[in-house]
């Protein structure tokens, strides 16, 4: 019998995971998928350009739920999204990563007694403040298969009791299957395209910024700007601006000239700049990973980091907001390489891992 599994999407680095997962589901006997897109991002360069660049399937349901606070959100998408499910009494819900998206999907479907399985499941900052760490914890807790990236997030499952009785009263399945940003970096890693119109010198700095914690925090965005802006003076470093950074940017009418700014660019031009930077420096938790596949050292602008090991394997220097420390790792790391000797997030077969074990679970 064939198994229906419904997938929530809506932000940008879900579409690149899907890129990966929704293939596997397609490819595999006995998996029927149905796509639903939140709207959560809905700009042709955060969300179109993944679908047309990466092959995803076009979503069967377009909720265009975007903007407003994280409550209201949250609540229009779990109202949207029930109605979806009691339409399509699917086998399963799939949902990734931490985003608004991925709570609402989750919270939605366990209330209806739908399982829910969550790729990325077991990650932790262990910092409550961040909306990704509260819809994370609370995604995992009423998941029915956990679907970890790493063995860290394994072990932090451990830490906190998991696994717990899921609804189907069955103990929750948890499973290492590494991490499908490996995959996707992989697929299209020979595909990559350099972003028209940018002109930059050899050895470039890619940086992106979005993180709540640095944009809605002006002193901390401020310094993070002003030790790039002066860095950029003798290396160019160039930000695809995420949408919700530069409405704060032009709001705060700071002095970056120096700064390459261009608009947020496609997957393929995403690994062009990271295939040919000679640093990563970046608040993001996907950039940091595809740095290390890229072969790149990587500076990260926050004050933890879900993907420890990167950090262990000296791979990632953690240095929070600090104009100073920011310059300081910058000038260290700078052109420097890294290797992925111990395969830490599997070696590119996850959505093939998730895949199989679907087809063996529902
Ligand atoms: N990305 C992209 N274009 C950009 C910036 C990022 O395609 O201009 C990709 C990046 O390569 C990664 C994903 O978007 O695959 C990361 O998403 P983001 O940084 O928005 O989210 P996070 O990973 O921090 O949740």
């Amino acid at each position: 019998m064939m198994k229906k599994i419904l997938t929530i999407i809506g932000a940008r680095p879900q579409f690149i995971k899907a890129s990966v997962v929704s293939k596997a589901i397609l490819d595999t006997e006995g998996l029927t998928e149905v796509i639903v897109h939140t709207g959560q991002h809905f700009d042709a360069n955060m969300s179109a350009v993944f679908f047309d660049q990466l092959g995803i399937p076009k979503p069967d349901y377009q909720l265009s739920i975007s903007g407003g606070s994280h409550g209201v959100m949250t609540g229009r998408m779990l109202i949207e999204i029930e109605k979806v499910l009691l339409t399509e009494q699917p086998d399963c819900v799939l949902v990734y990563g931490d985003t608004n998206s991925t709570l609402s999907g989750a919270l939605a479907a366990s209330k209806l007694h739908i399982p829910v399985v969550h790729v990325e499941a077991g990650l932790r900052s262990f910092n409550m403040q961040m909306p990704e760490e509260v819809n994370r914890i609370l995604t995992d807790r009423v998941s029915t298969i956990l679907f970890c990236p790493t063995q860290t997030a394994i072990k932090n499952l451990q830490v906190e009791g998991y696994p717990f009785v899921a609804s189907n009263g069955q103990p929750q399945r948890i499973e290492l299957v590494g991490d499908v940003m490996q995959d996707s970096a992989e697929l299209f890693a020979t595909r990559a395209v350099k972003p028209q119109g940018v002109t930059l010198q050899d050895g470039f700095i890619v940086s992106t910024i979005h993180r709540a914690e640095n944009t809605d925090d002006t002193d901390r965005l401020i310094s993070i700007l002003s030790a790039l802006n002066d860095v950029a003076q003798h290396t160019s470093v160039v930000l695809p601006l995420h949408p919700r950074t530069r409405n704060i940017i032009v709001d705060l009418k700071l002095d970056i000239a120096n700064l390459t700014l261009i608009e947020p660019v496609g997957y393929l031009e995403m690994l062009w700049l990271l295939q040919h930077c000679g640093l990563v420096v970046t608040d993001s938790g996907g950039v940091q990973k595809e740095a290390y596949f890229m072969g790149k050292a990587c500076v990260t602008m926050r004050d933890q980091t879900e993907w420890v090991e990167l950090i262990e394997v000296g791979a990632n220097v953690l240095v929070g907001a600090d104009k100073e420390k920011i310059k300081d790792a910058i000038a260290r790391n700078l052109g420097r390489t890294v290797k992925d000797e111990q395969s830490l997030y599997g070696g590119g077969v996850a959505a093939n891992n998730i895949a199989k074990l679907l087809v063996a679970a529902l």
